[in-house]
C-alpha cells in the first residue's frame, strides 16, 4: 500500500518534466502547463485586458448616465460653460419654467437637472438657456420671490429618454 516513489513536486527540472506549452523551452511548473514567466505574462496580459474592459464599461456607463460627451459639446455651444441654467417649459411640459444646476449630460440631447427644490428633472437640451439673471432662489431675495411664484409642479422621475 505504501508508496515508494513519491513525486517531488520541486523536481521540475528533472528529467521528463513536461516542457511549458506556450514558450517550450522551459520547464512547465508542476502540475501546470506553463512555466513560472509564461505564466507571469499571461497573468499580466489577462489583468491588463480586465483593466481595459472595466474602463471601458465604465466609460460606457458614463456617456449613458452622466456624462454624454455629444449632449456636454452642444450645451457648451448653445449654452455655455455655466452649470446654473433655466429651463423653460413648452406646450404640454408637466412643469413651469424653473432654475437649476446642471448635474449631467445624458444621451439623445437630454440634461439632468437639479431644481431649485433638489429634485432631479431631465429636460431637452433645447428647454435650457443659461442663468445670466441669476433666478436661483439661493442667490438673492428677488430670485427668492420668482422662485416662490413659479408653479412647484414636477414632471417626476418617470422621464422617457427616446431618440427620435
Ligand atoms: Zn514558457
Amino acid at each position: 500500500m505504501a508508496k515508494t516513489n513519491i513525486e517531488n513536486p520541486a523536481d521540475s527540472t528533472a528529467a521528463g518534466a513536461k516542457l511549458c506549452t506556450h514558450c517550450n523551452t522551459r520547464p512547465a511548473r508542476t502540475g501546470q502547463s506553463y512555466c513560472r514567466d509564461c505564466h507571469k505574462n499571461s497573468m499580466r496580459q489577462y489583468r491588463a485586458n480586465r483593466n481595459l474592459e472595466f474602463s471601458r464599461l465604465n466609460n460606457a456607463l458614463d456617456q449613458l448616465t452622466r456624462n454624454n460627451t455629444q449632449t456636454r459639446r452642444k450645451f457648451a455651444e448653445t449654452v455655455g460653460t455655466d452649470r446654473w441654467v433655466i429651463v423653460t417649459s413648452e406646450a404640454g411640459d408637466q412643469f413651469h419654467d424653473f432654475s437649476g444646476y446642471v448635474m449631467g449630460f445624458l444621451p439623445c440631447d437630454q440634461i439632468s437637472i437639479l431644481d431649485e427644490h433638489g429634485r432631479m428633472v431631465n429636460v431637452p437640451l433645447k428647454q435650457v438657456v443659461a442663468d445670466v439673471n441669476r433666478w436661483y432662489p439661493e442667490d438673492d431675495a428677488t430670485g427668492a420671490e420668482a422662485a416662490a411664484e413659479r408653479i412647484k409642479l414636477f414632471r417626476g422621475s418617470a422621464n422617457q429618454v427616446s431618440c427620435r
